[in-house]
């Protein structure tokens, strides 16, 4: 038991952020203009797909970036996407 609670705390990264979502807001930008590696960007997939937070503020700011560059496009959501969301978020009331 403890030294499975030691392994799982030395595998946080030197530049350790206190949570995923912290994280995944911290890749946000990088994302957004693709400059995020693959790994970064699977990693934060993953992450939006199971966290309504995450992906609330990844639309958000897409969104907003399409309005400055003056290419609004409408955001399209795959249909299985909004499901698991919206599953998620009755899990949690
Ligand atoms: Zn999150």
């Amino acid at each position: 038991m403890e030294s499975k609670f030691t392994e799982a705390y030395q595998e946080a990264p030197d530049e350790a952020y206190a949570t995923d979502c912290e994280r995944v807001s911290y890749m946000l930008d990088m994302v957004i203009d693709g400059e995020a590696s693959s790994e970064d960007q699977k990693y934060f997939n993953n992450h939006i797909e199971e966290c309504v937070n995450c992906f609330e503020s990844h639309q958000k700011q897409k969104l907003l970036k399409g309005l400055i560059s003056g290419h609004l496009q409408r955001v399209i959501v795959p249909e299985s996407l909004a499901y698991s969301i919206k599953a998620k978020i009755q899990e949690t009331l």
